[in-house]
């Protein structure tokens, strides 16, 4: 495969060029320049196949050019130690559970299969690199841990201090070793002004290799159509009956991702796009007009995004047609009030607890099957694991969910961050001392 700008076609890059670069140098995210045909090999996908061993099937036709069989192997291998699990929930509805990674919600796939990736190809090359990261709170835990431990890669992470929960704090700042935690005085604006000034920052380009591992990454983006194909492979239904995936989004990589996996063959009749009342793109979908605006706060605030920088590869896919967009593509909004409404009656009915990113989905599967009369199967991405919102998912439901283990085990730990003034200078004097 290879990967062009989604504001500019020509150039086509490697795999490894699109990792290492994260951003195309004309500021558009890579895409692929055209997607294989893969049904052959999904067709021949059974329900005892791990997720494991789809992931290294998947990896080995898609980027087996630049890394050896073996490497793929590795990679499938030391990336996915943990598996996507199918929860029936009702008639005709199943969740597809993200959250059985590290740091207990979906973006650990991503992470993970990024770190061992970059790891495999700086091994070749007897290469060190530093990752930087600005993070709110959830992107930086994945990154961090996904990236712990791993040879040739030192990662420093940015986040404003003051700003994100105790647990996330925690999560980021307990790791130790390759990762440093840089708390920063200001805000995550800040944060990401400061990574985006060391980029470009001639002093620290001569001395080290920085790249970045944010969402945008295409090496993070395509593991995620590996989960989509393995949920349909694995679900229980019907040869005839149709069937759905919904997908509480935000930024609308998630999303993307599951269209990539359609386009190289997943059989699948159409996506929901679910959103809370951040609802740039079910808007688009109703009206044809892109407006990006600023996010509003919400309980399910790792979707609060108002400009959606996925969408210029999704849009890329459907020619920019709205109309073609609509036959693959249906918008639901959700609010808040409908939100906690969900974790409780799906408590009550079920006795299963959802976090708020999950319930949104949840929600919108059902809204679109009475809206449209649809008779067949949904698949919702249960994004983020209910122990990660204690606080929300305990005042609507009254239940307080079982903090996972890895979790519990950050709140142990010592903190140990290094506080800095939201200035270049002050980040290029730490990074060329502690890296250069
Ligand atoms: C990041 C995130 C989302 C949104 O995913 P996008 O790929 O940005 O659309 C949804 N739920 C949770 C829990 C997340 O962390």
């Amino acid at each position: 495969m290879k990967f062009v700008s989604t504001r500019n076609g020509k150039k086509p890059v490697s795999f490894r060029e699109a990792v290492f670069s994260g951003l195309a140098p004309d500021g558009g995210l890579y895409i692929p320049t055209e997607q294989p045909d893969l049904r052959a090999r999904i067709g021949a996908f059974s329900k005892k196949n791990t997720f494991q061993e789809i992931a290294e099937a998947l990896s080995g036709d898609l980027i087996g050019e630049e890394l050896s069989r073996e490497s793929v192997r590795r990679v499938s291998e030391r990336a996915f130690t943990f598996e996507p699990a199918l929860q029936p929930l009702e008639e005709g509805l199943t969740l597809l559970e993200l959250f059985h990674g590290p740091t207990c919600a979906f973006k650990d796939f991503g992470a993970s299969f990024l770190a061992v990736v970059m790891e495999e190809f700086l091994l070749q090359e007897s290469r060190q690199a530093v990752i930087l990261v600005a993070t709110s709170g959830d992107t930086g835990s994945a990154v961090a841990r996904a990236f712990h431990r791993k040879d040739s890669i030192d990662v420093v992470i940015l986040y404003p201090s003051g700003r994100v929960s105790t647990l996330q704090e925690q999560q980021l700042t307990t790791l130790g070793g390759n990762v440093t935690a840089l708390e920063i005085q200001g805000s995550f604006d800040d944060c990401q002004r400061l990574v985006k000034e060391a980029f470009v920052d001639s002093r620290l380009r001569e001395s080290l290799v920085l790249s970045s591992a944010n969402s945008i990454n295409l090496g993070r983006l395509i593991p995620q159509a590996f989960y989509y194909i393995y949920g349909v492979c694995r679900l229980e239904r019907a040869t005839e009956e149709q069937l759905l995936i919904c997908v509480p989004s935000g930024n609308f990589g998630n999303l993307t991702a599951g269209v990539y996996a359609w386009q190289w063959g997943m059989p699948v009749d159409g996506f929901i796009a679910a959103t809370n009342v951040n609802d740039v793109v079910p808007e688009y979908l109703m009206t044809g007009e892109f407006r990006p605006r600023r996010s509003q706060k919400t309980l399910s605030n790792a979707m609060d995004v108002g400009n959606p920088s996925n969408f210029e590869r999704l849009s890329i896919m459907f020619e920019g047609s709205v109309d073609k967009m609509r036959k693959w593509i249906r918008g639901v909004r959700i609010t808040d009030q409908e939100t906690r409404e969900t974790m409780s009656q799906v408590y009550r009915d079920t006795g299963v607890l959802i976090d708020p990113h999950t319930a949104v989905g949840v929600l919108a599967s059902r809204r679109y099957r009475r809206d449209s009369g649809f008779v067949g199967h949904i698949l919702t991405l249960a994004t983020a694991h209910p122990g990660k919102f204690v606080d929300i998912v305990q005042e609507a439901t009254g239940v307080t969910p079982d903090l996972p283990a890895t979790l519990e085990d950050a709140l142990s730990k010592k903190k140990q961050a290094t506080t800095l003034t939201a200035s270049l200078e002050v980040l290029r004097e730490f990074l060329l001392e502690h890296y250069g």
